[in-house]
């Protein structure tokens, strides 16, 4: 298959600063994982360069394997959670002094809890370092068992983050273990049962048309999703799902509009957006 060539709108990328260096430090020094390295995300010079990242829970590895994710995917052998990480988390919290922060996991199927206890625990712990700091959830699906998603809702993060990814018609051929409405169901349930402010995302570029994704900013508005943000999808390597296009800043700008007369309050759409992308706006 032909790789596409990137177009000129996404070759232009800030450098680091020396506040990069000391994020890099300080998230190696505790031993923690970050999102923003596995998942090989494209802004972290920027974020790290101005004290953000985003934490990855429950190690690096992930018991999905979506297309288009950079993560190590493997369906045996993870570590159990540490019991060290929610007090790491809390502290690299505290020494980044950070006024948002954005905590995410990996996808743990492989655990009687989904590894909800140990997000409860971490959400605990930051709170208990640094109780001004507000806090982002961008959780898995829980295979959709409510009490692991009370486990976590119940302890009323200030934004609950969900992502849908893509369009519906996509789950089966990028995103096989996941499904659509599930997700939908998590978003809804956070809303209605736990009166959240909730977010959801997607990438575009992986073949879905135009309408496909309005039809996914009815449903996520139809939810009372508060935050949405819409980036490009790169390829992470040449095994994953390869670019189908790149959405022209045109075409982000539509969806930004359409989403916001849809009643979705905060709406982030561009070719580098990602889930954590300025986070700290959202709140
Ligand atoms: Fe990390 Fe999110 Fe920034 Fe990417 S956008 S570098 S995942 S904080
Ligand atoms: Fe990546 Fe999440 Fe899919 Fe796991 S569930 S492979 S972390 S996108």
């Amino acid at each position: 298959m032909k790789i596409l060539k990137k177009p000129e709108w996404l070759k232009v990328r800030l450098s680091g600063t020396e506040h990069f260096a000391t994020t890099k430090k300080l998230i190696g020094e505790y031993g923690l994982n970050t999102v923003c390295r596995s998942a090989m995300c494209p802004n972290l010079q920027e974020c790290w360069s101005s004290g953000t990242a985003t934490f990855l829970l429950l190690g690096d590895v992930c018991t999905r394997s979506c297309r288009f994710c950079a993560i190590t995917a493997s369906a045996t052998q993870l570590p159990l959670p540490s019991d060290d990480e929610p007090r790491k988390i809390a502290h690299a919290v505290r020494r980044m002094q950070l006024n948002h922060v954005v905590l995410t996991s990996v996808t743990r199927d492989d655990l009687s809890d989904g590894g909800s206890a140990a997000w409860a625990e971490t959400i605990k712990a930051v709170r208990g370092e640094n109780p001004d700091v507000t806090i982002e959830c961008l959780i898995p699906d829980f295979e959709g068992k409510y009490e692991d998603l009370d486990r976590v809702m119940s302890l009323k993060p200030d934004v609950l983050n969900h992502n849908v990814e893509t369009v519906p018609a996509l789950y089966d051929s990028v995103r096989p273990q996941a499904d659509y409405f599930r997700s939908l169901e998590v978003l809804r349930v956070a809303k209605r049962t736990y009166d959240l402010r909730t977010k959801s995302g997607l990438m575009v570029g992986m073949g879905e048309t135009e309408q496909q994704v309005k039809k996914v900013l009815n449903d996520l508005a139809g939810i009372g999703c508060n935050h949405l943000t819409i980036g490009q999808y790169l390829q992470p390597s040449l095994r994953h799902f390869p670019v189908r296009s790149y959405v022209t800043p045109d075409c982000f700008e539509r969806y930004r509009i359409y989403a916001h007369e849809l009643g979705i309050q905060q709406v982030q759409s561009g070719p580098y957006v990602r889930s954590s992308y300025h986070a700290a706006e959202t709140v």
